[in-house]
């Protein structure tokens, strides 16, 4: 059910429309309070909730990936790593001014490379191609009907992706770290995307501690990993 159809409000309690209307200014859009994930009446329910938690409690990281009361861990997983790709396509804007193929020739983090799964056979795509070809798989897998035919419900075989997703979402992170680190670092001072994501993965298990490569608190930390120069080309 929606409210945003002016004949039926007039019939239920007045619920504020939570949308920005027509010409509103960027810097007064999604200026509504935040609710409680009850209160929401769309099918996007679970997105909505999440998108408004980011926008008013983006440091809050704990708040943020707890799961909310009532819902299963399966979806919440869902509308964050769909969260995840539509906020790291604006650190790829960030990184498009200086990441290209002159400067990373292939897609690297430190002394790992990489290799595009995103071609019917793996490839060496340069940083900035392999970092859109995962982004953008990530999304079609995300959006697609027959891996994720409803947002209430995630088959039980297709919760298996969210691990491959995600640590191919990572290495974008650990690229902008390693090869780009003002990018990086004004970006997550402003989004705090990277700290979320590592909070996503340690509480929900998406990517082993092995490949979580950019040191904590920027110590360099190399002891509990395998440090072996490795490619990746696995689906
Ligand atoms: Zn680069
Ligand atoms: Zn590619």
């Amino acid at each position: 059910m929606t409210l945003t159809d002016s004949t039926t409000e007039t019939t239920l309690k007045p619920t504020p429309v939570r949308r920005n209307r027509p010409g509103t200014k960027f810097e007064d859009a999604y200026q509504f309070p935040h609710i409680t994930l009850d209160k929401y009446e769309s099918a996007f329910a679970l997105q909505e909730y999440l998108q408004s938690l980011i926008r008013t409690n983006k440091e809050d990281i704990d708040l943020l990936v707890e799961l909310p009361p009532g819902h299963e861990e399966d979806t919440w997983q869902y509308e964050h790593l769909r969260q995840l790709c539509l906020e790291l396509n604006y650190l790829v804007i960030q990184l498009e001014a200086e990441c290209n193929r002159q400067s990373c020739p292939e897609m690297k983090a430190d002394e790992w490379m990489y290799l595009c799964a995103a071609h019917p056979t793996p490839t060496n795509c340069c940083a900035i191609d392999y970092i859109v070809h995962t982004l953008d798989g990530a999304t079609t897998l995300l959006n697609s009907h027959k891996y994720f035919p409803s947002r209430i419900s995630i088959p039980e075989t297709s919760i298996k992706y969210y691990q491959s997703i995600a640590r191919r979402l990572y290495r974008i992170f650990a690229h902008a770290w390693f090869h780009h680190r003002e990018i990086f670092e004004a970006f997550e001072n402003e989004n705090q995307l990277y700290a979320r994501f590592l909070k996503l993965s340690d509480r929900y298990g998406l990517v082993a501690k092995n490949l979580l490569i950019i040191p904590q608190n920027n110590n360099i930390d190399n002891d509990d990993r395998d440090n072996t120069p490795s490619s990746d080309v696995s689906n």
